[in-house]
């Protein structure tokens, strides 16, 4: 076995593989059956909303969400510059334009004054606003008190990417349960992990049957496969369902050990000058990823400083995401900036935050830690 630390390694064992077992032994290996039908009416259930489509990935669950609000060629749809590409990505697929709005400093998180900055010079422009999407970034969830009416004013759907913070609340309300749809990931690194899939969530009982439907190529209800409109495959498989199951038994305990590895990274810097940890004061995040940034005047040392000292020591840490308007793929699309985003994929650093990583692995994750700031 490796004794690399990894940022945020898969979390199985035993329960998962009984829960395989038992889906394989069943005789359901096709992509259909009763254990995808049972993670759909869990993942509802904990997320609080009435329905819920099981595919193939969160970029998928995005792309279906963003159909549904009728984004496509003429439209734009409003996404943080501060994410993971997939956001972005699930816009150009529709043929929608993406357009950037940088973050909240504090959070990470979208920066509600200029959503609705943008969206009064979207319309001002005539422009279709088909969505705006949040993303509770790194697990903490977007300032949804303020964006949603703000949203609901100007009557643009908002679709959340809720890829990171399964299990996480905002003001008591679960993630997953703003806005018209939310988009869930499975991926390997995520709180959770089908090894690769993702859900799509939404009280709005229509919008997730037409997803489905959406998923499984458009497939009218004939033998003969009958097919009017373009459909995609983007089913989840019951097998992966089945250890999407397993997780989600395990998920109050997975956050409980992530949050107490970003209380001993609180404890750990806290007397280190120029050095806080991202979203620190939501005590409803699922600390997915514990994320330090650094004033490296006040500090006296940088981000990357860190790193290296840590990589040196086979521990993983990564820069925040690079901002989609540095992109190349991206590069000419419009935005509202303010420079936050790029501020922090300058000084953030992602440190290990698996719930798998042993007591050993944390003691010696700390000890590093420890010995890099005391020689400051
Ligand atoms: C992981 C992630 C996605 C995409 O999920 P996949 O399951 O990998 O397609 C989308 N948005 C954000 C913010 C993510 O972190």
């Amino acid at each position: 076995m490796s004794t690399r630390i990894h940022l945020s390694a898969p979390d199985v064992g035993p329960l998962e593989e009984s829960y395989l077992t038992r889906a394989l032994r069943s005789g359901w290996a096709a992509p259909a059956g009763p254990e995808l039908d049972e993670f759909e009416r869990e993942v509802a259930e904990r997320t609080g909303t009435r329905a819920a489509v099981a595919v193939s990935s969160g970029t998928a669950a995005l792309h279906l969400a963003l159909l549904s609000t009728g984004a496509g060629p003429g439209t734009v749809v409003v996404v943080p510059s501060l994410t993971f590409v997939a956001t972005a990505n699930a816009v150009r697929y529709t043929g929608a334009e993406p357009v950037f709005v940088d973050c909240d400093p504090e959070t990470g998180n979208i920066d509600v004054a200029l959503v609705g900055d943008l969206l009064d010079s979207m319309r001002a422009q005539r422009r279709r606003i088909a969505a705006v999407v949040p993303v509770d970034m790194f697990g903490c969830c977007a300032d949804y008190t303020s964006l949603l009416p703000l949203c609901a004013a100007a009557g643009v759907p908002v679709v959340a990417d809720a890829a990171e913070a399964l299990g996480a609340s905002h003001h008591g309300r679960p993630a997953g349960s703003f806005g018209r749809a939310a988009a869930l990931s499975f991926n390997g690194n995520k709180i959770i992990t089908t090894s690769g899939g993702g859900m799509l969530v939404s009280d709005d009982v229509d919008l997730i049957r037409r997803c489905r439907y959406l998923s499984t190529q458009a497939r009218q209800p004939a033998v003969h496969y009958e097919h009017s409109e373009t459909g995609y495959n983007y089913r989840l498989s019951n097998l992966l369902a089945a250890l999407g199951r397993a997780q989600l038994r395990r998920l109050d305990g997975m956050i409980a050990r992530r949050r107490r590895l970003r209380e001993r990274y609180a404890k750990l810097f806290a007397a280190a000058p120029g050095v806080r940890l991202l979203a620190e004061g939501d005590a409803g995040a699922n600390c997915w990823l514990s994320v330090i940034v650094v004033d490296p005047v006040q500090a006296g040392w940088t981000a990357q400083d860190l790193a290296r000292h840590l990589g040196g020591a086979d521990i993983e840490t990564r820069p925040v995401w690079k901002p989609m308007h540095l992109q190349p793929a991206f590069a000419g699309s419009r935005g509202l900036l303010t420079g936050a985003a790029e501020r922090l994929f300058a000084h953030g650093l992602a440190l290990p935050s698996g719930s798998s990583l042993t007591e050993d692995q944390i003691d010696r994750l700390t000890g590093r830690v420890k010995q890099f700031l005391d020689r400051r």
